[in-house]
């Protein structure tokens, strides 16, 4: 039954992570903060389909900010406007969560802050150097909100 469905869901927010639902790097649309606002860079930005777009310097494990589709509203294709300038005057603030978070803290981190997307990060102790924290790709309420609401 679907009710009994979505209540294992819910229940199983305490036991899943952010790792068991996030969008890999790989997987992620991204810009990078080079990027000059040109009118092929914005119809791809849009036909991309996402809202929030991560924004990355040099390489696409650093994610530096996030950029709204809607903060395009006012930009001009023609004037070429880099990126930055837009991505320094919104500055969306950045969540970044760790990969280990249980989905139901996530939750109430998604309800109480004013992001809907956040930044997951895991803590690299392989190798021999020491650890660092490495990007893993980002999760949105919908992805918690899908594995409450997921049919089987
Ligand atoms: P909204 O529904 O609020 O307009 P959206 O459709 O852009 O936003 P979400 O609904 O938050 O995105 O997420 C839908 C799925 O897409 C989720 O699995 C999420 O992880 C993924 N997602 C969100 N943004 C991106 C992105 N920039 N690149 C790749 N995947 C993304
Ligand atoms: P997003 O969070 O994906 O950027 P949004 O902030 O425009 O989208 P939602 O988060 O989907 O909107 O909805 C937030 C609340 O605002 C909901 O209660 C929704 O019903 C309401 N809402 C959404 N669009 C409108 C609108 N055009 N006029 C009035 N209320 C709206």
């Amino acid at each position: 039954k679907e009710e009994l469905n979505i209540i294992q869901g819910a229940l199983e927010l305490r036991t899943k992570t952010v790792d068991d639902v996030l969008t890999p790097l790989s997987d992620c649309y991204m810009v990078c903060s080079d990027a000059t606002l040109d009118f092929c860079t914005m119809s791809d930005m849009m036909q991309s389909g996402f809202t929030r777009i991560p924004v990355y310097e040099n390489e696409r494990s650093n994610i530096v900010d996030i950029l709204f589709v809607k903060d395009l509203a006012f930009v001009d294709p023609d004037d070429c406007t880099p990126l930055k300038t837009i991505t320094q005057f919104y500055k969306h603030p950045m969540h970044c969560v760790f990969n280990d978070t249980k989905l139901d803290v996530m939750l109430e981190e998604f309800k109480r802050g004013k992001s809907h997307l956040a930044v997951v990060q895991r803590v690299n102790s392989e190798g021999d150097g020491d650890p660092f924290y490495e990007v893993m790709g980002i999760v949105t309420l919908e992805d918690v909100i899908e594995e409450i609401i997921k049919s089987e």
